[in-house]
């Protein structure tokens, strides 16, 4: 897309995100039904709303509040298009309150830390985020430091929804049949599991929820979730000599021989670890739930026998105490499918370049939609939002960052065609020199 030749979408993708995070979309942990909240519809319903105006097909929500829509190809060559998919998600994070988002716009940034005006303790310092130097004379969005921003995944939401806007008011921009996709529930892992791969319809997607423009992943570690449970014998206090066994002190045991240079707060870039987050205390029964997390294989069974091996050692510390280890899978390391699509991530790189952004790649210390996609036959690479600070007050993005994501999409869905042309002339070239060769 040459900037200049290009009509500029009926709203811009900073009033569109502006728009959006103001309406309140938090999630909700230990939910069974999706969506865990009432208020994802409000933005999906908004979404089906406006898909529609911008002329897109297909526009539907289903009873789980998965927003899809289709967007026909608009070159001759369609049957040879592989359909490309672009997910985002509605939900907020629940750590961090999401109610009456104010976002601030602090213009043409000058440098220096940034005091977030109606809390003043809340301060994004250059310091913690050295990005702030690359964003001199950009407008960054904060919040007034009483809520999380929303950024993640409104980001995505308005960049994919000015995307479809752009490809409506620039005929010209050749794309393939394109596949719309916004989802609820991401935040708490539930929602995924409710989206219709097949309806879909795509042959491989982007899930636009990243960070730092240029970022592009294929890669998150593997997850897994166990939950230690410690049996003891609950009797009156006052008779309990030599009759109670309380499990309280088979826990608290148990959880202070977890290794600490094996834990989030003592851990990065590419060393996973193992991370104790809820329990219950009781002196019949107690449960620790601890995420295990590691981006090979093999590191990841090596911590779940660990976990096996202190349940082991505690019962025998503990007389009358029964430890037991129940463990399941989250999600993998979706680097294992996507090793075999080179080209998504390599298309997903030259589309950044093409909006003037250093693509680079960084493993995914989380997890993403994308990697539970991947494994049920959707291959899904995910990609920068210009965002920061995600699931905390001091959450920011910037006018550059939704611009330039948004122009990263625009030149993606080009690139496949060129492409798709380019093996089109391969094929053709090909045959006709064995023709003449006969
Ligand atoms: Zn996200």
């Amino acid at each position: 897309m040459s900037q200049s030749a290009v009509n500029p979408p009926r709203e811009s993708v900073v009033d569109r995100f502006l728009r959006y995070v103001r309406v309140e979309t938090q999630s909700k942990e230990e939910e069974t039904t999706v969506p865990s909240t009432p208020t994802q519809w409000t933005l999906a319903k908004m979404l089906v709303e406006e898909l529609r105006e911008l002329g897109a097909e297909n526009v539907r929500i289903s009873e789980h509040c998965m927003v899809y829509a289709t967007i026909p190809a608009n070159v001759p060559m369609n049957d040879k298009l592989p359909p490309i998919g672009f997910l985002a998600h509605v939900d907020t994070s629940p750590a961090v309150t999401g109610l009456e988002v104010n976002p601030i716009i602090h213009r043409n940034y000058q440098g220096g830390d940034i005091v977030l005006p109606n809390d003043p303790s809340q301060v994004i310092t250059v310091a913690q985020n050295p990005v702030l130097r690359s964003l001199i004379g950009d407008d960054i969005i904060t919040t007034d430091g009483t809520t999380l921003l929303g950024s993640d995944d409104k980001a995505g939401v308005a960049t994919i929804m000015t995307m479809v806007d752009l490809l409506g008011q620039n005929p010209s921009i050749e794309h393939g049949p394109i596949s719309i996709g916004f989802t609820a529930d991401e935040e708490v892992g539930i929602g995924i599991e409710q989206f219709d791969v097949a309806g879909f319809g795509a042959t491989f997607a982007y899930t636009i929820d990243g960070g730092t423009l240029g970022e592009i992943s294929d890669e998150t570690w593997s997850a897994r979730l166990a939950t230690v449970t410690f049996g003891g014998k609950s009797t009156h206090p006052g008779t309990a000599k030599g009759v109670m066994v309380n499990s309280i002190y088979a826990l608290a045991d148990y959880v202070l021989q977890l290794p600490r240079d094996m834990l989030p707060e003592t851990t990065e870039g590419r060393v996973g670890f193992v991370h104790p987050y809820i329990g219950t205390a009781d002196v019949e029964t107690s449960s620790i739930k601890i995420l295990l997390r590691d981006f090979e294989m093999s590191g990841l069974t090596a911590k779940e026998e660990m976990l096996r091996r202190l349940a082991t050692e505690t019962e025998r510390k503990h007389p009358g105490v029964s430890v037991r280890v129940d463990v399941k899978d989250n999600y993998k390391n979706m680097k294992e499918v996507l090793k075999d699509h080179p080209q998504l991530v390599e298309n997903a790189f030259e589309a950044a370049r093409r909006a003037g952004l250093e693509p680079f790649t960084e493993p995914i210390r989380g997890g993403t939609d994308g990697s539970k996609l991947t494994f049920r036959g959707l291959p899904c690479p995910n990609v920068f939002t210009g965002g920061h600070n995600f699931h905390s007050k001091l959450e920011f993005n910037s006018r550059r960052g939704l611009e330039k994501t948004t122009e990263t999409l625009v030149h993606l869905v080009q690139i496949f065609v060129e492409q798709s042309r380019a093996d089109q002339q391969f094929v053709t070239q090909h045959s006709s020199s064995r023709v003449a060769a006969d």
